[in-house]
């Protein structure tokens, strides 16, 4: 399945403006303009409102599921998957240590078991299933849009993926013990239907995670529309905590959990996006003369010492404050009250 229907002609700038997705409103605020596909130097400009009724942000007018598919092209799986190393596919580096980090966190009110049975949404290589496997042995079923994503990802008996919308795919109800939406929702179409779904899979004492950028970080007002989690146009809704709890709680779930995450790279990369389009420089990937390649590398002098000296004490201090730039959030399905 993909996210464009078949024989329509598209055009990447089509737009809708759909009222909002967690109240229904139709009256919103402009809280940011002029934001761009910094990395994939897509055309469009995008603007963010904020619902007058409840509060949720989203991108606004925002692209067709149809224009959408055409910023996805490339942006996640690209055309190497043959060759991803072992980084790329979370099982070393960065993305093993981010993915430990979020299990580390859900298993203090959730440990997983090798009876259990994680789904993934949003589970691109499958980094997070494969590190869940390791230390618990369970099972683990993958769900993602990216069909290159999964072609590429881990294979294991005690693994298996879905490519699509996990609202359209009609998985088995009940079946879950843990359902984990890392920097996924943000994607979201229509986040709170999805969350629903999420809930009718969900097994007896099983927990829902979710982890978005948030809004209310404080490197996002200093950086403006060159803030890297607004990653436009892929990200529709962005969430404070107040309203992510509100989707969730919209969808029958009891939030039991919900904290800032460390993640000491937001402020270095969005300077990186920053500078790089002050300065003119191509999309990552894209050829550079030799001045600019000259130039790139002063601008990774510098970014390099701004993570050690300026990063790496402010997310520290940001956590603390529990005001980073992405959150946890752990739900599950409202106990019964006692008799
Ligand atoms: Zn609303």
């Amino acid at each position: 399945m993909s996210l464009q229907p078949p024989g329509a002609a598209v055009n990447i700038l089509d737009r809708e403006s759909l009222p909002c997705a967690l109240c229904g409103g139709e009256r919103f605020v402009v809280v940011l303009s002029g934001a761009r596909d910094w990395i994939g130097a897509r055309p469009g400009e995008f603007t963010l409102a904020r619902c007058e009724g409840c509060g949720l942000i989203a991108t606004r007018p925002r692209p067709t599921r149809a224009a959408l598919a055409l910023y996805y092209e490339g942006a996640y799986s690209g055309s190497g998957d043959a060759g991803l190393a072992e980084h790329e596919l979370g099982v070393k580096g960065p993305g093993r240590l981010v993915n430990g980090y979020r299990l580390h966190v859900i298993d203090q009110l959730r440990k997983l078991g090798e009876n259990d049975t994680l789904l993934d949404v949003g589970c691109s290589y499958g980094g997070l299933m494969w590190l869940a496997r390791k230390r618990a042995g369970c099972a683990t079923v993958g769900v993602d849009l990216d069909e290159g994503a999964l072609n590429a990802a881990h294979k294991h008996p005690r693994a298996s993926y879905h490519h699509g919308v996990l609202t359209e795919l009609g998985l088995e109800a009940g079946r879950f013990n843990l359902i984990t939406f890392m920097e996924c929702l943000e994607h979201d179409l229509s986040p709170v239907e999805t969350l629903r779904e999420a809930k009718r899979l969900l097994a007896e004492g099983g927990v829902i995670a979710i982890e978005v950028p948030c809004w209310e970080g404080l490197w996002r007002p200093i950086f403006g529309r060159f803030w890297l989690p607004l990653l436009m146009p892929q990200h529709l809704h962005h969430f404070s905590p107040a309203s992510l709890r509100a989707c969730v709680e919209a969808a029958g779930l009891e939030v039991i959990d919900q904290r800032a995450m460390f993640f000491p790279a937001e402020a270095t990369l969005s300077l990186g996006q920053a500078l790089g389009a002050a300065l003119g420089l191509p999309a990552p990937g894209a050829a550079q003369s030799a001045a600019q390649r000259v130039l790139g590398g002063v601008i990774g002098l510098v970014l390099a010492l701004f993570w050690l000296f300026v990063e790496l004490p402010a997310q520290l201090l940001m956590w603390l404050l529990n005001r980073t730039g992405h959150m946890m959030l752990i739900a599950r399905a409202p106990q019964a009250s006692p008799r």
